[in-house]
């Protein structure tokens, strides 16, 4: 860029580069402050009750007119505008007299505050709630459900959140873009942007001020929002997009060095909706299936047969493509409480991960159970690991009772320092390992990953963390065993390629952030990134890690970072 510009900064969710006229999405009908209060409760039950069932079959009737993708999403809102949960809550709302837009305000709120105590995943599931509220609340005023201005000229739509249900059923010739105020890098909306290919923002600040009209720019990679350009400027940015979606273009099939040498480019997942889309597109499978995701929030553990059921639909979508389970990584930022072992000073450093598989066995047998029993009704490649795993009793219990359970293929998450300095020894036992570099830069650094502040610290290319992979790796030669990386460090174009160069032979990460892996590797050679790997290990600092490694690199991967 030539001159200063206001920028908002945001997180980059669907890559691209959109350049229009801000259309603002007006904020959704609140409940109304002054309604009566509910004095017929049974005919306040039949009309919220009504206005629910709209709102869920309004949606499932626009699952016909969306994409095949989309169509999960939008029966998800449904189904939990059906939620028996909340309208019992809305119910006993209704009965002890409070008003219809109240009750359904105040018991999607009980609910909102509960999921975003969860955190993570389960607190980005909150839009979807507030998609059924705001519906519902419509409804009951009478009113249309709120949404999407309907558009003449194409726009970058701005607003608070979007709906799941609302970015599914966008149309991209006059979407070009998308900012919003709240929402996280694995919420539905960001997960529909990216599969939509409309570039999108999140979490960005001052979005809400933009008068509407306003030029902006848009670019999904670095979530910057670069506030009225002038013509030069966005010529410039325009080029630079399609010098991306240029390197981009040939960026499909398997992935590999440019000399040929394979790396297997998988997707992270959730939920079964993930794993449809994530199966959708070109990715080599899935090289990590965060199963507690399903569970949070449930207030009793899940049945065997409720657990085949889903692992089944997850491997079925993958065909006969890898899948990688990962078994309950609960506990610290991802408790379930029908797992609760009760407070913990650092839940981070307590009993989560294998750890509470092993002191509630029942809950690691049932899901090794179910594991094998989804293995024996489809082709998937299945493999199955466990997170947290510190040492060779931990791997050797963890392998006998996934083997007893009829899984072909067995591994640990290598995401402690004691497992990446024990490779060896643990791989002689285990038949794969997956470093989680998110785990792994936490603990090895001693810096919370749910600290902002520590960001520093917390930076995979931080030397002494790419040093334990290095150590990781080498252990999986000595064993002539695999070892792959699921932590977001797989997803950067840039430190992928020294991942490879360290003798890691599988990356998962996002699926929207595959194509740019891919060609990342397909510019540089298997020596290359050896070189690269050696560089970055041997650098002083993370600052002069990545310098180093951006000095090696082909000059085409600048227009990818
Ligand atoms: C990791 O720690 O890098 C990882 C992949 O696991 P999670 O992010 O689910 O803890
Ligand atoms: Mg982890």
């Amino acid at each position: 860029m030539t001159q200063a510009h206001a920028v908002l900064h945001g997180i980059g969710v669907s890559a691209g580069m959109a350049i229009g006229n801000v259309v603002q999405v007006p904020p959704a009908a609140p409940f109304s402050p002054d309604e009566p209060a509910t004095t017929d409760s049974a005919s306040a039950i039949e009309k919220v009750h009504k206005a629910l069932e709209q709102v869920a079959s309004g949606l499932e009737a626009r699952m016909a007119t969306v994409p095949e993708h989309a169509r999960a999403v939008l029966e998800a809102t449904a189904m939990m505008a059906r939620d028996p949960g909340l309208t019992g809550a809305i119910d006993t709302r209704l009965t002890s007299g409070t008003g219809v837009t109240r009750a359904v305000h105040d018991a999607v709120e009980e609910f909102a505050t509960m999921f975003a105590n969860l955190g993570g995943y389960m607190a980005e599931r909150v839009t979807d709630l507030h998609d059924v509220r705001d519906r519902t609340i419509s409804r009951l005023l009478g009113r249309e459900e709120p949404g999407v201005p309907k558009l003449t000229s194409p726009a970058v739509i701005v607003a608070h959140d979007l709906a799941p249900a609302e970015t599914a059923a966008m149309d991209k010739k006059l979407v070009l873009g998308i900012i919003t105020a709240a929402g996280g890098p694995t919420s539905h909306t960001a997960i529909l942007a990216a599969q939509l290919g409309i570039p999108a923002v999140v979490k960005t600040s001052g979005a809400l001020e933009l008068p509407n009209g306003t030029v902006v720019a848009v670019n999904g990679s670095t979530g910057e929002v670069i506030i009225s350009p002038s013509q030069v400027e966005q010529d410039e940015l325009l080029e630079r997009a399609e010098r991306r979606a240029a390197a981009l273009k040939d960026s499909h099939g398997s992935g590999a060095t440019k000399d040929g040498h394979a790396v297997a480019l998988l997707a992270n997942i959730g939920t079964l909706d993930d794993a449809k889309a994530a199966a959708a597109q070109d990715v080599e499978g899935s090289g990590l299936f965060r199963t507690e995701f399903l569970f949070l929030g449930q207030s009793s553990a899940p049945t065997v047969a409720e657990q085949t059921a889903i692992y089944t639909e997850v491997l079925r979508s993958f065909g006969d493509r890898r899948v990688v389970i990962r078994t309950l990584d609960a506990g610290a930022d991802k408790p379930l409480s029908f797992a609760n072992l009760g407070e913990e000073e650092n839940p981070a450093l307590g009993r989560r991960g294998i750890r509470l598989g092993f002191a509630i066995p029942q809950l690691l047998e049932d899901q090794l159970a179910a594991l094998g029993a989804a293995h024996r009704e489809t082709d998937a490649d299945l493999r199955v690991m466990a997170p947290m795993i510190a040492t060779c009793e931990e791997a050797e219990q963890f392998a006998e009772s996934a083997r007893a359970a009829g899984l072909p293929s067995v591994g640990i998450m290598i995401e402690v320092p004691a497992a990446a300095l024990r490779s060896q020894d643990l791989l002689a036992i285990v038949d794969f390992a997956s470093i989680g570099t998110n785990d792994l830069s936490q603990y090895t650094m001693a810096a919370d990953r749910m600290e902002g502040e520590l960001a520093n610290l917390l930076d995979p290319w931080q030397p002494a963390v790419l040093q334990l992979i290095q150590h990781s790796c080498a252990g999986g030669q000595t064993n002539d065993k695999k070892v792959g990386v699921c932590g977001e460090a797989g997803g950067d174009p840039l430190l992928a390629l020294v991942l490879v160069g360290l003798g890691v032979s599988s990356l998962s990460m996002a699926p929207g952030k595959v194509p740019a892996v891919r060609a990342s590797l397909g510019m540089h050679t298997l020596e290359l990134c050896q070189q690269m790997a050696s560089a970055a290990v041997g650098a002083r600092t993370a600052t002069d890690a990545r310098q180093a490694v951006l000095d090696l690199a082909d000059q085409e991967l600048n227009v990818l970072l």
